[in-house]
């Protein structure tokens, strides 16, 4: 049985087209989320700054603390001092002023640099909720941007699926069933050029007797593959 060649390229140029805007589209979930996980990226990294804020904030205060509570002792020690019977007495509370007096000096410097970072951190945040601000607004064009093209190639696709369906019409009987039983598993597999030699899907080797019925533009189908072959119009033209 002939079917026309040139409508049968046309059919596999149809599918290639629909294979690829479907893939298109079938991207398009994961370009959204990689926006929408940039975005989330951008908010987890102010938070960790807050968080950095707020510990740095707890730190302080429990220093501040321990060197009130500290300089409070010491003078308990100096009042105890005065009243001290013997000279070891005396001795041992100097011991413990003085140990309160140099931890209490390295407790003040380190409460100097937990303000400097307290300060620092401050800083963080406000450039971390302006980053947020500006991602915010880069994921929501993104995200429009990806619908935007989806809407695009679903009406591409849509075109394209109306051509072939028209193109189709050629494709009747069990040649039709067994062409859109393919076409369901292999998309635009379903159909191979070939250049008269070998499948253009598979590469086996055509035998004689295949070759001469596909220059005589017989309904073919690969024996290794099963795709509908054809040769293209222009190697046809110039037989
Ligand atoms: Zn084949």
């Amino acid at each position: 049985m002939a079917i026309d060649y040139a409508q049968l390229a046309r059919i596999h140029g149809l599918l290639q087209q629909r294979d690829e805007l479907r893939s298109r589209l079938a991207r398009i979930p994961k370009l959204i989320k990689d926006v929408e996980n940039k975005r989330l990226t951008v908010a987890k990294a102010r938070d960790a700054i807050k968080e950095a804020l707020t510990s740095a904030k707890k730190s302080w205060h429990e220093k501040e603390l321990t060197l009130k509570q500290r300089a409070d002792r010491v003078e308990n020690f100096k009042l105890k001092r005065n009243t001290c019977e013997t000279n070891r007495e005396y001795q041992i509370l100097n011991d413990q002023i003085a140990a309160d007096v140099t931890a209490n000096s390295v407790l003040a410097d380190e409460i100097l640099e937990t303000l400097e970072r307290i300060e620092q951190l401050e800083q963080d945040v406000k450039q971390a909720e302006a980053n947020v601000i500006a991602a915010d607004r880069e994921c929501q064009q993104g995200i429009e941007q990806l619908k935007q093209k989806e809407a695009t190639v679903q009406s591409e696709l849509a075109a394209v699926e109306g051509e072939l369906r028209a193109a189709e019409r050629i494709l009747i009987g069990d040649v039709g069933s067994v062409y859109r039983r393919m076409v369901e598993t292999r998309g635009a597999g379903a159909l191979a050029e070939t250049d008269g030699e070998t499948c253009g899907e598979c590469h086996q080797v055509l035998t004689i007797q295949t070759k001469n019925e596909l220059w005589q533009q017989h309904t073919i189908f690969c024996k290794g593959c099963g795709s509908l072959m054809y040769i293209p119009p222009a190697d046809l033209a110039k037989k």
